[in-house]
């Protein structure tokens, strides 16, 4: 799942409105943030077979610390507490974070093929398989991300043209990406899938950007 993901991070600027969207996509995203770098270092791998999932080529062969579900439970844990400590948060906004962490390995069961690990060295895995169907990923990923971005857009006011145009510019492109990743070629290797998903870190940058160029509007 890609732009589900950024529709909950989108979404819950609505109950922590203190918290940047940077964050929120930091959180939501972990799980796939976290990902390439293990695997650049040997600790996590997948392979590319066209045709193993109608919209994804890709084989998850071994992921147990950047997508199980204890795992995430215990990176979510520390993200709200590190958030909590150096931005003197809420424990609201810690536990959002927390929750959005955890909320990648739900949304990722829905989509993945049975191999989303409960814990490292557990070898029952979870999938429900919407990606053998591409209309059915799309559906639901774009309903999700909808969702969020309408809420986003209700509980923030942009102050100034990067608030505006910015948002609907990050707005935009993740939906490209996201048809380019469900409906384009099978990436060439596994290292152009790897280095590519380390560019998602832009999108981090990006959230923080635009985020602090609107204003939260208080809710009545
Ligand atoms: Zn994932």
């Amino acid at each position: 799942m890609f732009i589900g993901h950024y529709g909950l991070g989108l979404a819950s600027k609505r109950i922590a409105p203190s918290v940047s969207l940077g964050a929120l996509f930091l959180a939501c995203q972990f799980a796939d943030l976290l990902w390439p770098t293990l695997v650049l270092a040997g600790v996590e791998s997948f392979k590319i077979r066209p045709g193993i999932t109608a919209v994804t080529p890709l084989d998850f062969e071994h992921y147990p610390y950047s997508h199980s579900l204890l795992a995430l439970i215990v990176w979510g844990i520390l993200l709200g507490l590190i958030y909590r400590t150096v931005a003197r948060s809420s424990w609201r906004a810690a536990l959002v974070l927390f929750a959005l962490v955890v909320s990648h390995w739900v949304l990722d069961v829905v989509v993945h093929r049975p191999d989303m690990p409960l814990a490292p060295g557990l070898s029952s895995r979870l999938g429900l398989g919407l990606w053998n169907s591409v209309p059915g990923t799309l559906a639901v990923e774009f309903l999700l991300y909808v969702i969020g971005a309408v809420a986003y857009l209700k509980s923030t006011v942009a102050r100034d043209r990067v608030g505006s145009i910015g948002l609907w510019m990050l707005l935009l492109f993740l939906s490209i990406v996201e048809l380019a990743n469900v409906l384009g070629p099978p990436p060439p290797s596994v290292l152009a899938v790897t280095w590519s998903a380390q560019a998602m870190w832009l999108l981090v940058a990006w959230g923080y950007w635009v985020d602090r160029h609107r204003d939260p509007i208080a809710r009545r």
